[in-house]
């Protein structure tokens, strides 16, 4: 025990028997991808479980954003967070668009609404707000800010798996939603992703983007990539849906020892529980500012005891090196605050709970 190292998070996987019955028909029909009868079933079963419109599945999350965006033929700039995984803001500038950064709340680390309509010039085209660690942004007040200025909504929902706001599905907001079903998150086809959304006018080029923009046997109408996902991921996601309540469920278990131990702490500070919203407990933030140890100190004392956490979202985008000669970190004073200070701790399914005490022991002592 003292020897096994606690990674922050370890990949959900179906039972092996499970995942060979469900791959059986694949060997038999000799169909390995292009949108076989894996690639529709779990297209199916995600637009049910997700509770959206219309969904498009794709070889990962990253190329799912950069496929809707290009689909929308956006142009200019898009209002954004700095507070994310590298992939939201990479996808928008490798579109052709300029990534325009917005602070954060302080307290869910979402983007701070009040602060978008000051971004907001006669270039702007669209905003791309992240629901990060599973905490979801104010949706009504950016879906009137976008209404208002005619600007397209698309949330990276990577974080929020099967999430709803007062029983709305978290995918059905906006005009479009990208989900990441990375082997690290709440839900995964070993890599894959998926966008939802709600205009029907965007299957068919969405269809066509993902696989070279061809659209009959001698027509090619895009500059299409290959973003298709293979019925071996199709086949991982369709078994892993199977137990993805029950993961969820063992996941606010561990959540709720995290609270109870490290709730109402001097310096320790946690992500509010939303109201009206279904969460995945995908991630465990928690925000040392003014407690005995700082962060780094905390982080170094728990890679000690072989926990291994993350600085997870450190450093911030607009302090990475190919963004620097242009943004800086300091635009953004809130997110450089958190950043600074988050840890997020090791959180999934499989967790024990005496590990979750320890963990805790290590940081309260
Ligand atoms: C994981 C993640 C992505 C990228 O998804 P992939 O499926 O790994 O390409 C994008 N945004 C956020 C916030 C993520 O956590």
């Amino acid at each position: 025990m003292e020897n096994k190292q606690i990674l922050v998070t370890r990949s959900s996987m179906p039972n092996y028997e499970e995942y060979c019955r469900e791959i059986k028909d694949i060997w038999d029909s000799h169909w390995l991808t292009n949108m076989g009868i894996k690639h529709k079933t779990l297209e199916k079963e995600l637009k049910e479980y997700l509770k959206v419109s219309e969904i498009k599945l794709f070889t990962n999350g990253h190329l799912a954003l950069e496929c809707i965006l290009k689909a929308m033929k956006l142009q200019g700039e898009v209002i954004t967070t700095p507070f994310t995984f590298a992939s939201t803001t990479h996808a928008i500038a490798r579109c052709g668009l300029t990534p325009v950064f917005c602070d954060i709340n302080k307290d869910d680390y979402t983007m701070d609404a009040s602060k978008i309509e000051n971004l907001i010039t006669d270039k702007t085209c669209a905003i791309v707000p992240v629901h990060v660690y599973g905490n979801v942004c104010n949706v009504y007040e950016i879906e009137k800010i976008a209404k208002k200025h005619n600007l397209k909504v698309i949330y990276d929902a990577a974080h929020t798996f099967g999430e709803e706001i007062n029983g709305v599905g978290i995918g059905d907001f906006g005009d479009a939603s990208m989900f990441s079903f990375h082997a690290t998150k709440v839900f995964n086809t070993i890599e894959g992703g998926a966008v939802t959304y709600k205009d029907e006018k965007l299957n068919k080029i969405l269809n066509d983007i993902k696989n070279f923009g061809i659209t009959g046997p001698e027509t090619v109408e895009y500059i299409g990539g290959n973003a298709k996902m293979n019925e071996f991921q199709a086949a991982m996601g369709i078994c892993n849906l199977r137990h993805v309540d029950d993961e969820i469920l063992r996941r606010k278990k561990v959540v709720e020892k995290y609270r109870e131990r490290l709730g109402s702490r001097k310096g320790i500070k946690l992500s509010p529980i939303q109201d009206g919203v279904k969460s995945n407990y995908a991630y465990f933030p928690v925000v040392f500012d003014g407690y005995k140890y700082n962060r780094d100190e905390m982080f170094q004392l728990l890679q000690e005891k072989n926990i291994i956490p993350r600085k997870y979202f450190y450093p911030l985008i607009n302090d990475f090196k190919c963004y620097q000669d242009k943004y800086s970190s300091n635009d953004t004073p809130v997110a450089k605050h958190i950043s600074e200070r988050v840890l997020t701790l090791p959180l999934y399914a499989d967790l024990d709970l005496e590990t979750v005490d320890k963990i805790c022991d290590i940081i309260l002592k």
